[in-house]
């Protein structure tokens, strides 16, 4: 995953047990049509997958597997919080 800018170090501290970093970008930013599933395997086991996810949403990342949502994922995500409201990552597990 990309190191973000601009950031406390603290709001990052859930990057310190990623394991995307223990595997490198390969699985995380898929060339177009390729698989996501690897990727979206090591985020079910990751555990900073909530606080990773609200990074990407936050920061609206356009590109790669974040807290085990493809983009178009967290888009859908998004759109359906501006619907209901929802406030956090929660909602995401309603996704799959
Ligand atoms: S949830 Fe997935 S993308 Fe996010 S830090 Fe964990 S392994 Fe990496």
């Amino acid at each position: 995953m990309p190191t973000p800018i601009n950031t406390t170090t603290d709001a990052l501290s859930w990057q310190e047990s990623a394991l995307c970093a223990q595997t490198g970008p390969d699985f995380f930013f898929p060339a177009p049509g390729s698989s996501t599933q690897e990727a979206k395997q090591l985020c079910r086991a990751c555990e900073g997958r909530l606080q990773c996810l609200e990074y990407a949403l936050t920061h609206d990342e356009k590109f790669g597997v974040w807290g085990g949502l493809s983009e178009k994922e967290r888009h859908r995500l998004k759109q359906r919080r501006g619907a209901q409201g929802w406030g956090d990552a929660k909602a995401a597990d309603t996704v799959h």
